[in-house]
């Protein structure tokens, strides 16, 4: 429930920002990072590609990794590691700036990069919420009151600026008939799309 409410708290309030690429460091999961990667569940597995925390890549921070698992265990609520354990590195301490790569990247999709399809990266916007021990929301706060950006921008060292294939054929595509043929929003080339990046997401590890 709280998984869910947090999840979409933030994702929906994205926005999307104009500006220059931001190149931030990626991150090659370990044999043994990719088999806790494994071990978790197709459903975790999917939400964790969606928000890019299959390798994620921490902040610098004043605590070192010990102190935050100390943290983590002792400080924070029963709920809040409940969710934490289900997603291969954690799910409440990853900022939006500390996300990895796309899952269409990771596929090896390149030309299918989120944020080269969507012309820019996610941006947190700057509102969390504070939560009693149960989890249920009691007050909303400012994260970064002057509006400091938190953004994801997909890790992957790919361009992401010049028009994809898709992109460059959708007018083509708009002035047949779009989404028509396939009787539902998207048409049959959107749908095709869908299959092959479900399809290679499965194929990922
Ligand atoms: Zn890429
Ligand atoms: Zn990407």
């Amino acid at each position: 429930m709280n998984e869910t409410r947090s999840a979409a708290g933030r994702r929906p309030a994205a926005r999307l920002l104009a500006g220059p690429v931001i190149r931030r460091p990626q991150r090659t999961l370990t044999p043994e990072e990719r088999e806790i990667v494994r071990g978790i569940s197709t459903l975790n597995f999917q939400g964790a590609l969606i928000m890019g925390i299959v390798d994620p890549v921490p902040n610098p921070s004043p605590m070192d990794e010990d102190e935050g698992a100390w943290v983590r265990e002792q400080v924070w609520s029963a709920y809040l590691q409940k969710i934490e354990r289900k997603y291969p590195f954690g799910f409440a301490r990853w900022a939006m700036c500390e996300r990895g790569t796309c899952w269409n990247c990771l596929a090896g999709r390149c030309d299918l990069c989120v944020h080269r399809q969507e012309g820019g990266p996610h941006a947190d916007d700057n509102t969390d919420w504070v939560l009693d021990i149960r989890g249920r929301c009691v007050a909303k706060f400012i994260l970064r009151p002057g509006g400091e950006p938190c953004v994801w921008w997909c890790r992957c060292a790919c361009p992401k600026s010049d028009p994809t294939p898709e992109t460059a054929a959708a007018p083509a595509e708009g002035e047949v008939a779009p989404g028509k043929a396939a009787g539902r929003p998207g048409g049959a080339v959107r749908r095709g799309q869908g299959s092959a990046v479900d399809a290679a997401q499965y194929a990922l590890f």
